[in-house]
């Protein structure tokens, strides 16, 4: 594939049209992929980690610009390598053999294309396991559409209820109708959440909803959108691990307490809400984030 689809980017919402193969949009990526990191990752939801773990491919650059992201240093930094489309699918083979469940693509939106190639020649040399394409939902139907028989597993967060919320958190006021029409398109995908008889996911949607410090009513208000619209045929996870980077202002410069939390789980309870994920308490902290030190590059 040449580096022609970047010819006028608009991979999502923010719709910059600018060819990435000379300048950069608003997510500071070229068109060649940058990635830091690539290796088992025993973080994600349990039928994604499994026992041995996910095979975790995170990539450099965003377009979202949340101002409280726990992965800054690849998000605004210029972490990583620069990778080929082939190097790319040679990955997904290397993480296979060591015995992933999947691979996960870790915001891999404003690299679309790329991925799509490089899924089908991996799956041309032997890939079996099934994809994950792990987002902050600032996607545009159409780029998705790229993506139809590749994926197997959309993990779309759903972070704003509110133009207001989005707008001061992450400078896009438009986020909610954005991540609900991503979410529909990848609902149109793969359908109904199917497990394996072990409990791992082969094919459907777990959408997150991460719940901020002061943000309870927004979280809610997300849970049942999504249950209203996908019910029990997507599963929702309710995370708690909110960390504070340095410099926050009130009110994320604190963890979500116990109370805010059992007022979601009570809420999804009160819903009947059937295919949840809940987090423990103490799963704030930054021991969440792996080194971006370029392994398994
Ligand atoms: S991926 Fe999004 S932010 Fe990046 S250049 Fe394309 S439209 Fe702009």
């Amino acid at each position: 594939m040449s580096l022609s689809k970047y010819s006028k980017c608009r991979l999502c919402a923010r719709n910059c049209g600018v060819d990435r193969r000379r300048n950069i949009g608003y997510c500071g990526s070229p068109a060649e992929m940058r990635i830091a990191r690539a290796a088992l990752h025993l973080w994600e939801e349990p039928p994604i980690s499994g026992t041995n773990g996910s095979g975790t491919i995170f990539f450099s650059g965003c377009s979202l610009s949340c101002v409280f992201c726990q992965n800054a240093e690849i998000s605004r930094g210029r972490a990583g390598k620069s990778v080929s489309i082939n190097r790319l699918s040679e990955i997904m083979l290397e993480l296979q053999r060591d015995g992933a469940h999947n691979i996960n693509f870790v915001t891999p939106t404003h690299y679309i294309p790329s991925v799509a190639e490089a899924i089908r020649i991996a799956k041309g040399e032997g890939l079996l396991i099934p994809t994950v394409y792990n987002t902050g939902s600032y996607d545009n139907p159409d780029a998705l559409k790229m993506l139809e028989g590749l994926i197997d597993i959309y993990l779309p967060d759903l972070k704003y209820y509110s133009h207001k919320t989005a707008s001061k958190f992450s400078l896009a006021e438009d986020y909610p109708e954005v991540a609900r029409r991503a979410i529909a398109e990848m609902y149109r995908q793969v359908g109904p959440a199917i497990l394996d008889e072990g409990g791992m996911m082969k094919r459907g949607i777990i959408a997150r909803i991460l719940l901020l410090p002061g943000h309870i009513a927004e979280a809610k208000l997300s849970l049942k959108y999504l249950y209203d619209t996908y019910g029990d045929n997507i599963y929702i996870s309710l995370m708690n691990q909110y960390t504070p980077m340095e410099g926050m202002q009130a009110p994320l410069n604190r963890t979500v307490t116990h109370d805010e939390y059992s007022q979601l789980l009570d809420y999804a309870e009160k819903l009947g809400l059937k295919n949840g994920f809940t987090q423990e308490f103490g799963t704030a902290s930054e021991s969440f984030i792996p080194p971006f030190d370029n392994t398994g590059i």
